[in-house]
């Protein structure tokens, strides 16, 4: 569960939306086994967004392979950092709105601040410019700053996979491209436009491309110019879209792994002898 710093005003939203979300993966990349789903929440936090208050929480998911470079290694739920910053109780949408607004429509913070204030969140003006400064910080994110973590995460799990989400302010036409590292669960860099092309996107992702990580997988939804630009940009990783795929995979090594065990069980069983009859009750005295 994340701080919450001394200065934040308690608020308390009864009524909010609830969403409960799972990693992305299914299977673990290195050893290709279905992942197990773990109880407890490795984040939670309520959130103001354009669509009203928002808890957002995730579990991860733990690799049970002995036999895995990875055992027990936990695998976040990545798209809880895809509704709000780390540390941040504004949904990214509203920081993608503030971003628009100064932007491209020139208001002033107040103005958008009274803005805000009408679609129901609460904020003061000074903390409209603090959202438009993690905006800019988004998307100026530098390869530079986040290397650290990437290498620490590339050394703790044998790589990264790379996943890009868009996302969209209710009833406003302007689209906020995130890429996201799913094992690290962090954002690293954001994109703000109408409408892209696959060559834009692909412009976009070029620097992360050069870095010299092994890169596991790709994500994504189904969206064709999502997909073509991860395609283009890490040929050499699997690209993975929808839960049906996830599902084929999973069975495929459930099935091995059934078969090799009934086959253990059955030579470290079948010498033992039969289980005796329960004997009957002695008679009565
Ligand atoms: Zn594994």
């Amino acid at each position: 569960m994340e701080k919450r710093p001394r200065h934040r005003p308690h608020r308390e939203y009864p009524d909010a939306r609830r969403l409960v979300l799972a990693p992305d993966l299914e299977t673990c990349p290195i050893c290709g086994q279905g992942l197990k789903s773990r109880r407890n929440w490795h984040s939670r936090k309520t959130i103001q967004t354009l669509n009203g208050p928002l808890f957002v929480a995730g579990r991860s998911k733990e690799c049970q392979n002995p036999a895995c470079r990875n055992y027990g290694k936990r695998y976040y739920a990545g798209r809880v950092w895809l509704y709000s910053l780390p540390n941040s109780s504004y949904g990214l949408d509203v920081l993608a709105f503030i971003g628009w607004q100064h932007e491209h429509e020139h208001r002033q913070l107040v103005e958008i601040q009274r803005e805000l204030n009408r679609c129901g969140i609460a904020i003061n003006e000074r903390n409209v410019g603090k959202l438009y400064r993690h905006f800019l910080a988004l998307l100026g994110a530098s390869s530079q700053a986040v290397y650290p973590k990437l290498e620490a995460t590339v050394q703790q799990y044998g790589g990264l996979i790379w996943a890009i989400d868009a996302l969209q302010p209710e009833g406003y036409g302007t689209l906020l491209y995130v890429l996201y590292e799913v094992l690290s669960g962090r954002p690293v860099a954001a994109w703000q436009s109408e409408h892209v092309t696959e060559q834009e996107l692909v412009d976009w992702l070029q620097p992360y491309t050069e870095l010299p990580f092994q890169v596991l997988a790709t994500l994504s939804d189904g969206e064709d110019t999502l997909i073509a630009a991860l395609k283009a940009c890490w040929p050499q990783a699997p690209h993975q879209r929808c839960q049906a795929h996830f599902l084929n995979n999973l069975a495929e090594a459930v099935l091995d792994y059934d078969d090799q065990l009934r086959k253990n069980m059955r030579q470290d069983l079948g010498g033992l002898p039969g289980v005796p009859e329960h004997p009957p009750d002695p008679p009565p005295l």
